[in-house]
């Protein structure tokens, strides 16, 4: 309630030039009539509790990446005996929400309930279905819960370190369960379990005996950790070992498990992941005609603007070839390298003044975005940009906008990343990670803070917003509804299209690594190198690669109905901060709710 007055006050102060009262929430006049909403349930709320305990408390692995490191000293062994104890969980948590009836809770636990069950059916059909353990080497691997105690600071080094050590107790028997787990593997995930392993090794290495050295532990502790941190590099380094000969044979016979899972599989896992209204086979048609009107809306600009940039070139007859053309040379007009940060310094206030101005949506300016460098630890994957939230335990910290600076690039990789990330498309990006995009429905969703969601919320809604925010703020009038504008969306947004075209194509249809790589470089305008990264993508996971796509389509679909059926009524503003309010929740269920009050 608190902080429910003083955003009014802070809107009040600043915004009064432009918006006299509009930036204060209002309640949607239809909230206050239709049927009376059922009060909180306690008894729900009881359960939800909970299971978020026992979640914590029995999936230690789990609970360092939510941020919750109270088990984190604890190294889950995947035998056979787990995964009966991990069934019978479940389906004990299964029975008990069974007791909740949907209707007769309020819309909040409602959709928590949803993300509840889902996640324990999900959890089951990977248990008993899908198995990743079974073929999937790269599910192993002991590194990443340890790289995060090492190199998150939650407690003091000495304490960090202790629990490392005895996570690496029962490494031996961690990696003898997954030799006895292996069935057929993918060669790719073979590969991959090799690279990262041997990552692991790197984790593992001189720099971890040098802090063990360096630290305040006892003669005795400090010995046993470095036994057991040598135990641990030879099982790692033997496992390698066995995964490369592994890898041989199966290459030499022909008989490794093939990465593409197949129809069945794929639609169950997109039932799971995405909890879409939309079958799997639909949203891919739908991403094939989406593709289609890029296409055609792209080429009409190139038209229209040909003359204005190539005066004495012929337009090629090739549709494509000649979008290509444009696009190409309209990617020079780009920031240096050393504004890239001061530009979207510069650039995320101004998305806040239009947001405000045109009365798209709430904000909140008591909970500001802070941009800063990547830190050191974060990078690795290149440059790149990303919004970081502070997680469910820890809500009083900042967000932060993460921007790599490109310092470690060649010039000519600048240049190329510079050109990539152009005038035009930079600007596209802040509104995806920052405003109205990740970092505005995070505000949204923790004005009702729900660990439920937090903790088991729905990826595509999540993403599916930051890809509408995009052409919604367009359409709007970011950009001035310049042509060029509207091209190099064109282009960012053929990305999320093809991505889901990609993804089901390959593992459904069988689409070869050629016309995977003619989809991405002459359809979407890709470079080669992100191509290649792509395809290789695609091969190492399922249905992820769709859930932007997904969630957006679902949301700009609701928006077009919406409006339609509320003609002049349909309040975009209104629109948003409901939409908003229901968290991260699946956009299927935010839609039920809406079209049901
Ligand atoms: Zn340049
Ligand atoms: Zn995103």
């Amino acid at each position: 309630m608190r902080a429910f007055l003083s955003l009014i006050l802070i809107v009040g102060m600043t915004a009064c030039q432009t918006t006299p009262d509009t930036t204060v929430p209002t309640p949607p006049a239809d909230r206050t009539g239709g049927a009376a909403t059922p009060a909180p349930d306690p008894r729900f709320a009881a359960a939800s509790d909970e299971f978020v305990d026992a979640m914590l408390a029995t999936q230690p692995e789990w609970a360092i990446y939510q941020g919750w490191y109270e088990n984190a000293g604890e190294l889950t062994v995947p035998d056979a005996a787990y995964f009966q104890s991990r069934r019978e969980f479940y389906r004990r948590w299964q029975r008990r929400f069974d007791a909740f009836s949907p209707e007769s809770l309020p819309a909040d636990q409602r959709t928590d309930l949803v993300l509840i069950e889902n996640e324990i059916e999900s959890s089951l059909w990977q248990l008993n279905t899908f198995r990743p353990w079974d073929w999937m080497p790269s599910v192993y691997n002991v590194a990443g819960p340890i790289g995060l105690i090492l190199n998150t600071d939650f407690a003091p080094e000495d304490e960090r370190l202790r629990l490392v050590s005895n996570r690496l107790k029962d490494v031996p028997a961690y990696y003898a369960a997954a030799r006895e787990n292996l069935d057929t593997p993918t060669l790719e995930h073979t590969d991959l379990a090799i690279a990262q392993n041997s990552g692991a090794l790197d984790l593992l290495g001189q720099g971890l005996s040098d802090r063990i050295a360096a630290s305040g532990l006892s003669a005795e502790e400090k010995s046993l950790f470095t036994r057991r941190l040598g135990n641990a590099q030879s099982v790692i380094t033997d496992w390698i070992d066995w995964l490369t000969a592994t890898r041989d044979r199966l290459e030499a016979e022909g008989s490794a498990r093939s990465f593409r899972i197949g129809e069945a599989l794929y639609q169950e896992k997109f039932r799971y992941d995405i909890q879409s209204s939309y079958t799997a086979r639909e949203l891919y048609e739908r991403a094939l005609a989406e593709k289609e009107k890029l296409h055609q809306r792209m080429d009409q600009i190139t038209r229209d603007r040909w003359s204005a940039y190539f005066p004495d070139t012929p337009m090629p007859r090739d549709r494509l070839e000649r979008v290509g053309m444009l696009i190409d040379h309209l990617s020079a007009r780009h920031v240096d390298r050393e504004d890239f940060i001061a530009e979207i310094r510069n650039q995320v206030p101004r998305l806040a003044d239009f947001v405000r101005e045109n009365d798209l949506l709430d904000q909140d300016p008591t909970r500001p975005l802070v941009i800063r460098e990547t830190p050191l630890y974060m990078r690795g994957g290149g440059a790149g940009a990303s919004v970081s939230s502070p997680g469910p335990f820890n809500p009083e910290a900042n967000t932060y906008y993460n921007v790599t600076p490109l310092d470690d690039y060649t010039a000519e990789e600048a240049e190329s990343y510079l050109r990539e990330y152009n005038h035009w498309i930079l600007q596209i990006l802040n509104i995806h990670e920052a405003i109205p995009g990740h970092y505005t429905q995070l505000l949204h969703a923790n004005k009702s803070p729900s660990l439920i969601k937090s903790l088991f919320g729905n990826g595509a809604m999540v993403e599916g917003w930051a890809v509408y925010a995009e052409r919604m703020m367009l359409e709007q009038g970011w950009g001035n509804d310049e042509p060029e504008m509207w091209l190099m969306y064109g282009k960012w947004n053929l990305r999320v299209v093809c991505n889901a075209i990609l993804d089901y194509a390959v593992h459904v249809k069988g689409m070869t690594q050629d016309e995977a790589m003619h989809l991405l470089t002459e359809e979407a305008f890709q470079e080669r190198t992100e191509a290649t990264n792509k395809w290789r993508r695609v091969r190492l996971s399922q249905v992820q690669l769709t859930s932007y796509f997904a969630g957006y389509a679902e949301i700009y679909d609701f928006r077009e109905q919406r409006k339609a059926r509320l003609g002049d009524d349909f309040d975009l503003k209104r629109f948003h901060n409901e939409f908003l309010s229901y968290g991260s929740a699946p956009v299927s269920v935010i839609r039920e709710l809406m079209v049901s009050k």
